[in-house]
């Protein structure tokens, strides 16, 4: 038996995540965990539009990155709301190789 073979019905825990320092930017309690640091989120919203979450989020690699959440309303209309979320995803994929590069 190798160290990768299992024993059917039984689990084997997965290690912890080691912890490294916390950031100047980590807000610390239940939002770091799972090896990861993440700051307080940053919420805009857009009055009729929807809303944007950004938080800044070190992984378990140590890269660090914004985690982007939000909504946007959708019309009604399903063949137009079709082509918004296309939209979207267009300009979101514009947005984020802009910001890369920006680095
Ligand atoms: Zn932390």
């Amino acid at each position: 038996m190798n160290a990768l073979t299992t024993i059917p019905g039984r689990h084997r825990p997965t290690p912890p995540a080691p912890r490294t320092p916390h950031p100047t930017w980590c807000a610390g309690g239940h939002r770091c965990a799972l090896g990861e640091h993440r700051s307080d989120p940053l919420r805009i919203d857009l009055p009729n539009v929807g809303a944007l979450v950004v938080t800044r989020v070190q992984g378990t690699d140590g890269h660090e990155y914004a985690e982007v959440r939000g909504n946007l309303r959708l019309t009604p209309d399903e063949p137009r709301a079709r082509q918004q979320l296309g939209r979207l995803l267009d300009d979101l994929t514009t947005l984020m190789r802009a910001a890369r590069r920006a680095a």
